[in-house]
């Protein structure tokens, strides 16, 4: 009989040699990188294997590399089988400590060095736009009200926090996510990057019909769901012909749910 043949894994190999116990995955990702040398005010103990804390963050970071699981799916997963780490605060503020670490690195990286995780895209904001949202998510955890991981992220407060986190290299969002992570570290590892971002990169967002990047200030909001922006009449018009006729009452109906709570 023919044994079984050696089953190969299929992920990029490290590029450094690190002696730590930290995860393979994780290093990839930045946290005990030997380029980078600060931890941004995340704790440099990565908790025991079965910790429910380095569990959620192996869980997402799996999920972060794999092109087949969303980010909502994945969070939903965790929603509900780790319900212990979204009820308990001081887990909760590892994980974003650790996530905020790891996107932080991100960033750094891709500024001297290139990307960290250029076997997976040349753009390293698609990478970290999924840390940034679930550090929103996490931290608003009181408005998770019920389970569904869908109906939170159209909450408006939740939603106006990373709608403008765009990995389009036309749009503003690295200016913004900078913002977002400067905000969250004590040290100032970002402070260059930010400086310069505010510089040389205008405010903007897309038009909901013609997918346009367009100045802030130039969009206009439908003031039925008050949450899709045009940059014309006439392309209000034309997404409320193609379909936002029938999404317009469905958004504004969360909005509204959400309000009344
Ligand atoms: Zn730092
Ligand atoms: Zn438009
Ligand atoms: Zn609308």
């Amino acid at each position: 009989m023919i044994s079984l043949p050696v089953i190969e894994s299929t992920k990029p190999q490290l590029t450094f040699i690190s002696s730590s116990p930290v995860p393979k995955d994780w290093s990839l990702w930045g946290i005990e990188n030997p380029k980078i040398q600060c931890n941004h005010g995340c704790n440099t103990n990565i908790p025991q294997r079965d910790h429910p804390v380095y569990k959620f963050v192996d869980s997402f970071i799996e999920a972060a590399t794999s092109k087949s699981v969303s980010l909502t799916v994945s969070l939903q997963t965790l929603l509900t089988t780790m319900p212990q780490v979204w009820k308990e605060k001081t887990l909760r503020n590892e994980i974003v400590r650790i996530f905020i670490s790891i996107a932080t690195n991100q960033m750094m990286h891709e500024y001297q060095y290139g990307s960290l995780l250029s076997q997976f895209s040349t753009n390293s904001l698609s990478q970290i736009i999924p840390f940034t949202k679930a550090i929103i998510l996490i931290e608003n955890q009181d408005l998770i009200q019920d389970d569904d991981i869908l109906t939170i992220f159209y909450h408006p407060k939740i939603t106006a926090k990373y709608k403008n986190f765009n990995d389009d290299p036309n749009a503003s969002g690295r200016r913004d996510i900078l913002k977002f992570l400067s905000r969250r570290i004590s040290c100032s590892c970002l402070k260059d990057m930010h400086r310069q971002a505010r510089l040389t990169i205008t405010k903007t967002r897309r038009c909901e019909y013609c997918m346009e990047f367009k100045e802030r200030d130039e969009l206009m909001l439908c003031g039925g769901c008050r949450l899709l922006e045009y940059c014309s009449i006439e392309c209000q018009a034309a997404d409320w012909k193609r379909d936002h006729t029938k999404s317009c009452a469905q958004l504004a109906d969360h909005q509204h749910k959400h309000q009344i709570r």
